[in-house]
């Protein structure tokens, strides 16, 4: 077979290997018959296909490998008609699926097609190139449907933001004034009374204490939901690091961690709010200390500065917000290693939002990585938080830098 490019790689797949195909047959020679008509697909498109002669089998490999399309007969000895389709859809819904019927049915091929599956041929009026279009269509339309999804789950997201934005907003509104007085009162009590029961100033000490932390999460919600204005200058990025380690330098020093700073000296400048990113830094490098308090072995946190380019940009990502980052633009970016124990790969797609916090009661709000974020993208940047190969965590974030760091980019 050869793999010819008489036109695109169907579905805009990555990477130009194989399609692979899983053909689920239990008749000899009708499975011959569409392997032949594959075959004959060769010149547009290389094909790799794989057999399951029952649904049961057909189950098991997609769960074990990777198809890009499923070829399904709906009369298998295990189950038949439309039963076959929708059980295999229910365990298998990422895979476009083909389906192939025995007779023509307009019925079904409608049914089929509602409850989404990509089309129904018949196989009596089958041919390599009828069969080489719907594969290719198939697995183009189950692209752009996936795209779209995803590009609708984040703009629910997106507006869920929002609204925790304006809830947060009136919340800290209504409880700051309440939360204020009553500390005034502990605060008078505790200087005023002669308590002869020994509880009462302990009970006093953990109000205030409980009055401090409802505080402190409210200024977070408000922090977080305050409609900001930038004060944009030319801001040199190192400058703004290492003023954002002065103030952590307690912090860090006490917690026992190493420091390695490793500026670039050739950073231009960026048009940033270096007062605003100074805050998006302490909230960073305080998860880092954090996240290495009371381990074993080195603690190291690395902060490192650097220009590059936009890579692996989600293709909705920041759509809403008018992000204007492009794949390939150039950027300054800080990035912060820790020695931590990294992020469980299931809390990679949360830890943005507001009120994600995994640290005890008591010490986190759940409130720094989203404001960070939302400076972050008001500056038109990006801020990721990935594990890195080694072990412990990175966080990056881009700023959108002029033409002058492109030829910087060209010199590297
Ligand atoms: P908080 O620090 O109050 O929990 P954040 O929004 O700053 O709130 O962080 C949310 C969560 O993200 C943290 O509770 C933690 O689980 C995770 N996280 C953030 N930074 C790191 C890091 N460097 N290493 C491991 N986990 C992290």
């Amino acid at each position: 077979m050869e793999s010819g490019a008489a036109f695109a790689d169907p579905g805009g797949r990555e990477g130009a290997g194989p399609v692979r195909v899983l053909l689920v047959e239990d008749n000899p020679g009708d499975a011959r018959l569409t392997q032949e008509y594959l075959d004959e697909s060769g010149a547009h498109f290389e094909t790799r296909v794989a057999m399951a002669r029952t649904l049961e089998e057909a189950l098991l490999r997609v769960n074990a490998e990777e198809f890009d399309i499923v070829l399904l007969d709906l009369s298998l000895p295990d189950s038949r008609g439309l039963e076959t389709f929708t059980s295999f859809y229910e365990k298998a819904r990422r895979i476009p699926i083909l389906v192939l019927s025995g007779q023509e049915d307009e019925e079904l091929a409608r049914e089929i097609v509602k409850r989404g599956g990509q089309d129904c041929l018949p196989k009596d009026i089958l041919s390599a190139p009828l069969l080489r279009r719907s594969i290719r269509h198939g697995i183009e339309r189950k692209h752009t449907y996936e795209a779209l999804r995803s590009m609708q789950r984040q703009l629910i997201q997106a507006e869920k933001m929002e609204s925790v934005g304006r809830l947060a907003a009136g919340v800290a509104h209504e409880v700051k004034n309440p939360l204020a007085r009553i500390l005034m009162g502990i605060e008078y009590l505790s200087e005023g009374i002669e308590p002869e029961d020994p509880n009462i100033p302990l009970i006093l000490k953990r109000m205030e204490e409980a009055v401090h932390r409802a505080d402190a999460i409210i200024r977070g919600l408000l922090d977080f939901a305050a409609d900001r204005t930038l004060s944009l200058e030319d801001t040199d990025l190192n400058r703004v690091v290492e003023q954002s380690l002065f103030l952590m330098d307690y912090e860090i020093r006490s917690k026992g961690v190493e420091l390695e700073w490793e500026p670039e000296a050739e950073l231009p400048k960026v048009r940033a709010d270096a007062g605003k990113l100074e805050q998006v830094l302490i909230n960073l490098l305080l998860n880092a200390v954090q996240a290495m308090e009371g381990r074993e072995g080195v603690r190291r946190l690395t902060i490192r500065t650097g220009l590059s380019r936009v890579s692996n940009l989600l293709h909705d990502e920041g759509v809403r917000r008018g992000m204007r980052l492009r794949e390939g633009d150039a950027v300054a970016k800080i990035e912060i290693d820790d020695t931590g124990p990294g992020i469980p790969s299931d809390q990679l797609g949360v830890i943005f939002d507001p009120f994600f916090t995994t640290k005890p009661s008591g010490m986190g709000t759940g409130l720094g990585l989203s404001i960070v974020k939302k400076i972050v993208d008001l500056h038109r940047g990006r801020v990721t938080m990935t594990n890195r190969p080694g072990g412990g965590a990175r966080a990056t974030v881009q700023l959108p830098c002029g033409p002058a760091a492109a030829g910087l980019l060209g010199a590297m």
